[in-house]
């Protein structure tokens, strides 16, 4: 498949790390949580202390920091909430569209690129985001958004639209279950070129219907972090 102009400059741009530079490369591992991982049938998906047991000893014995994974993913964790839940397998929202990386709460986040806070809100929804920062970068001939979810509540609070983001700058720290939207903490990273008319939300997970155009308008966040 031929790689579109935007992708390529996604791929041949240098981020920020998302964290710290405590952690680095040797300190991340690939997460499966799609319906084929055979694995997770033995917990209950829908329980977020269930579901974070399996990750925290997951990376545990593969000595990692953070694990990761989740683009075009699809997942049975999603069927627990009327909010992604629907009657047909054709609209049930099950897909992730965004790279998801599962570390502990209170992790302090760093902005990959330079740009600007477009929008910031806290999606209370059972199985939403939580606190999510959206910000806006112009790089280059090319203008697009990354989305920031399952933060922590402090990450919003005196937070003001418009006002400039350096590369490297910390934005956020991640949330707990109790806010993030009943997950155990990670941080959902989304790339999006067109964010309609969303403010600080933004569909992180697709129905089979309408992928084709999440796929094109939501890039593999991989192609700018390079983790894999
Ligand atoms: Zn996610």
């Amino acid at each position: 498949m031929s790689i579109s102009a935007f992708e390529a400059f996604l791929k041949s741009i240098k981020p920020h790390s998302l964290f710290d530079s405590n952690i680095t490369s040797h300190d991340f591992i690939a997460l499966d949580l799609s319906i084929h991982n055979t694995e997770l049938e033995a917990i209950n998906v829908s329980s977020s202390d269930d579901l974070e047991q399996f990750i925290w000893s997951y990376m545990k014995s593969n000595n990692a920091k953070i694990a990761y994974g989740g683009y075009l993913e699809k997942r049975g964790i999603y069927q627990r909430s009327n909010y992604f839940n629907q009657t047909n397998s054709d609209t049930e929202r099950n897909i992730h569209l965004g790279l998801d990386l599962w570390i502990e709460a209170g992790t302090p986040i760093f902005a990959p690129l330079p740009g600007t806070i477009h929008s910031f809100k806290n999606n209370t929804n059972y199985g939403d985001y939580g606190p999510t920062i959206v910000l806006k970068h112009h790089i280059e001939e090319f203008e697009f958004y990354t989305l920031y979810g399952h933060l922590s509540l402090e990450s919003i609070e005196d937070l003001e639209v418009g006002v400039e983001v350096n590369q490297g700058e910390q934005i956020a720290t991640l949330g707990t279950a109790e806010i993030n939207g009943d997950y155990p903490p990670h941080l959902h990273f989304q790339i999006i070129k067109d964010i309609q008319d969303f403010r600080g939300d933004y569909p992180g997970v697709s129905n089979q219907l309408d992928l084709a155009f999440y796929k094109d308008n939501c890039p593999d966040p991989n192609l700018l972090l390079k983790l894999y």
